[in-house]
């Protein structure tokens, strides 16, 4: 469904990301992690057409979106949850997600895929005439998710949904990611520091260290790795 041929990135003289080759198979959890700057977002923003690759591909649906332009590639069905969630604080939570349909038309669609945000997190229902700067941090993850669901995205890309987020929260947040996936067979590919819960809801998982991938394997079998464990498990 995605694939990153030995992708090169830059922020001019440094060089983020350092020939990566990265496979999310259509259905899949696919959680990508690393310690701070490993340059997890990196691969996001060029997956996204933020940054641009320097060298090598990103194929989406076996097409290749190396070059195209990141409004062109959300229309295609890649929709992304960024670090920090950036929602619009001065819009109400119902305009939010309006904001997350802006390329569609087929209002029908539209209303049903409202009403399945809302049963995912009912606390957005209940505050949909609240604006988002007023919701906590944890209401604003679940805006930012609902939000790129309503691109209706056959893959969705979720940067740190753990961030500045108490245990509790991140639970919910993580169990309706893996509900997301399940009920609707939408492919997810996390990029994650908390590579426990990462871990744990993937499929497959990827570790970056300095910009690139270090080792590749199950979900269960990075868990029980011995140096994943001391590394990022603080076993
Ligand atoms: P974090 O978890 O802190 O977001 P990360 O694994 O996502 O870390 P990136 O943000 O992708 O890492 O950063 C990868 C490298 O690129 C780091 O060395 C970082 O300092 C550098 N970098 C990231 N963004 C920029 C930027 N806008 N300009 C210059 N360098 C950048």
């Amino acid at each position: 469904m995605l694939k990153l041929k030995n992708i090169h990135s830059y922020y001019g003289n440094i060089h983020a990301l350092k020939g990566i080759d990265i496979i999310v198979n259509k259905g899949e959890i696919v959680s990508l992690i690393g310690a701070n700057g490993a340059g997890k977002s990196t691969t996001l923003m060029t997956i996204c057409g933020i940054v641009p690759a320097k060298q090598g591909s990103v194929e989406f649906e076996d097409q290749d979106i190396t070059s195209l332009a990141p409004d062109k590639i959300v229309a295609l069905g890649l929709s992304q949850v960024p670090e920090g969630r950036r929602i619009f604080p001065f819009l109400t939570v119902a305009e939010n997600l309006d904001m997350g349909a802006f390329l569609r038309d087929d209002k029908d669609g539209i209303a049903k895929d409202l009403d399945y945000v809302y049963g995912l997190f009912p606390i957005l229902a209940e505050r949909k005439n609240q604006t988002g700067g007023t919701l906590s941090g944890g209401e604003q993850q679940m805006l930012a998710i609902s939000r790129a669901l309503m691109a209706r995205p056959n893959v969705l890309l979720l940067d740190e949904p753990s961030l500045g987020l108490a245990p509790i929260i991140v639970k919910q947040i993580f169990d309706i990611i893996k509900k997301i996936n399940k009920e609707n067979g939408t492919t997810i590919f996390i990029v994650e520091q908390n590579a426990n819960l990462a871990l744990k809801a993937a499929n497959r998982g990827y570790v970056m260290e300095n910009g690139a991938i270090t080792m590749t394997d199950t979900g269960t079998n990075l868990l029980a790795d011995e140096g994943i464990k001391k590394a990022y498990l603080g076993i």
